[in-house]
């Protein structure tokens, strides 16, 4: 045999073949991003009259069209699908994993994350969230914990397992009841922890220097940063984005996160694991909010534009793109309401003479305007309307509410119909979210709205949504198959052309380490 053809022989029983590891992988996780959320994005960008892509690609088209890309089915070891802990566990270990469960495998053992894994290769580990830094996305890639609600428990564990860079909201689970010291005033020095530990203080003797705010996170520049800048969630896609010009705002934008931890971990010269997580496009599904949605894929568009333009010049980093699941299946639809019964006259010889008439209403691009245009979430919208006095929780200051704030203008009976209420016939005794004999009321697939908080946006949503063309099939996770990305270094081969199941994708990300 000539040297060539054993060269060639041994090339070929290796799968996947390519060279080095990559020095740095970067894995940005859009929560609940299923195709249907990637499409609104994709639709406002070259549709909306007044998008502000102004004819520019989104990032998503660009890492799209530039990457490697397979399809992810969800499965757990609860079913068909899961939640956010069992597939952050899965992507992040390679293992299935029960939902709630954080970090261990469906027998109840620790299962080894890519945290660890990193750890040992002698790497820096980033870990970024706009949700807590304590919520399950961010907690199933660093800890083991049994329920991914013990929060407290999570913020501990987190000052063990050590991302060198921890960038979120979730104060409330690292202070104590009693309050720290040190803490801006524009956040509360009051925390949840009953046991008295004071996590912060604990963290910077572990060698942390701690963020509050924009200025602070600027300010840092050591290899340890932790980063908490808001008592729980940090805020919504709407919110965000509507402060991101005001030079006086304190609290920092996803893509600002994403920017310094990849900054701060880049000085490891062994490399790094860093995981972003845009949380809230899951929150805004669960309510049914298409315009939060929308508000939270720009966010999420953003975060990824700010990667991109970081890995330009670079061939040393592995940028992955993917969901752990889709929420809330969203869609654009033809319809039978808002026909437009305008007859249009046709030039084309192939008319005749003969009018046009559309026999639909295929939905009006203006559409993707009026939810770029929404003022408040859903959810905000409701509790402002929870708030006011008794004899003001009428249906017609709903309607003024939502016609103001919202996408679309509803009525005074649409309203009364959005507040109404329906018997749960799903009441377990004591469960966290089914322990009432009520719920809003939704009518037709009650039984996918699984807390009162989705079911009360959701039947808002039954009101607001067939006057933008929009249906949701469901207020929860769905077992839709979802993108994965790859790009940026020649690993992105081994996530080519195929379809994997969230533990199989967990077990390909491990073997980068
Ligand atoms: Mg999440
Ligand atoms: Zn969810």
């Amino acid at each position: 045999m000539t040297k060539q053809l054993l060269v060639f022989c041994f090339l070929s029983l290796v799968p996947a073949a390519y060279g080095e590891s990559p020095r740095n992988v970067v894995l940005l996780i859009g929560d609940g991003m299923g195709p249907q959320a990637v499409g609104l994005l994709l639709e406002y960008a070259r549709y909306a009259p007044d998008s502000e892509y102004r004819g520019a690609p989104t990032a998503f088209e660009t890492a799209f069209a530039s990457g490697k890309v397979s399809l992810l089915l969800p499965k757990t070891a609860g079913g068909l699908l899961g939640d956010s802990a069992a597939l952050a566990t899965e992507l992040a270990s390679g293992v299935e994993a029960r939902p709630a469960t954080l970090g261990v495998d469906k027998n109840g053992y620790p299962a080894e994350n890519v945290t660890e894994r990193a750890h040992k290769k002698g790497k820096s580990v980033g870990l970024v969230s706009d949700t807590r830094i304590t919520h399950a996305t961010p907690a199933g890639f660093a800890v083991h914990v049994r329920h991914r609600d013990l929060e407290q428990e999570v913020a501990a564990k987190l000052l063990v397992a050590a991302p060198e860079v921890m960038l979120s909201g979730g104060l409330d689970n690292f202070i104590s009841t009693a309050g720290a010291a040190g803490i801006p005033a524009y956040l509360k020095a009051r925390g949840k922890r009953k046991d008295g530990r004071d996590l912060l203080a604990e963290a910077k003797a572990a060698g942390y220097e701690l963020a509050f705010d924009r200025q602070s996170l600027a300010a840092a520049g050591g290899p340890r940063l932790l980063g908490l800048f808001s008592n729980s969630m940090m805020p919504d896609g709407i919110t965000a984005l509507a402060s991101a010009s005001d030079p006086a705002r304190r609290i920092p934008l996803l893509e600002e996160l994403t920017l310094k931890a990849l900054d701060t971990l880049s000085r490891d010269k062994d490399g790094f694991f860093l995981m972003v997580e845009a949380g809230q496009i899951d929150t805004a599904a669960h309510h049914n909010d298409a315009g939060r949605l929308l508000h939270e894929m720009l966010v999420f568009d953003r975060t990824l534009g700010t990667i991109l333009r970081w890995l330009e010049g670079r061939d040393d980093t592995l940028l992955l793109v993917t969901a752990d699941h889709e929420t809330g299946g969203f869609s654009f639809n033809y319809s039978r309401a808002g026909i437009d019964p305008q007859p249009v006259s046709m030039m084309g010889e192939v008319f005749n003479g003969e009018p046009y008439r559309q026999e639909y209403n295929f939905a009006a691009p203006e559409n993707l305007s009026r939810l770029r245009a929404q003022k408040s979430s859903f959810i905000d919208l409701l509790k402002g309307f929870d708030a006011l006095p008794q004899a003001e929780r009428t249906a017609a200051r709903l309607a003024e509410l939502v016609s103001a704030n919202g996408p679309a203008a509803i009525t005074e009976a649409e309203a009364a119909e959005a507040l109404a209420m329906e018997p749960n016939p799903y009441r377990i005794k004591g469960h966290k979210h089914l322990d009432r004999d009520e719920m809003p009321k939704i009518g037709y697939f009650r039984e996918f709205y699984s807390g009162a908080e989705e079911a009360a946006c959701g039947a808002l949503a039954r009101q607001v949504s067939p006057k933008l063309n929009i249906s949701w099939a469901s207020g929860a996770h769905t077992a839709t198959p979802f993108f994965l990305i790859a790009l940026g270094h020649e690993s992105s081969a081994l996530f080519s052309g195929g379809v994997l199941g969230s533990a199989e994708a967990g077990g390909k990300i491990l073997s980068l380490f």
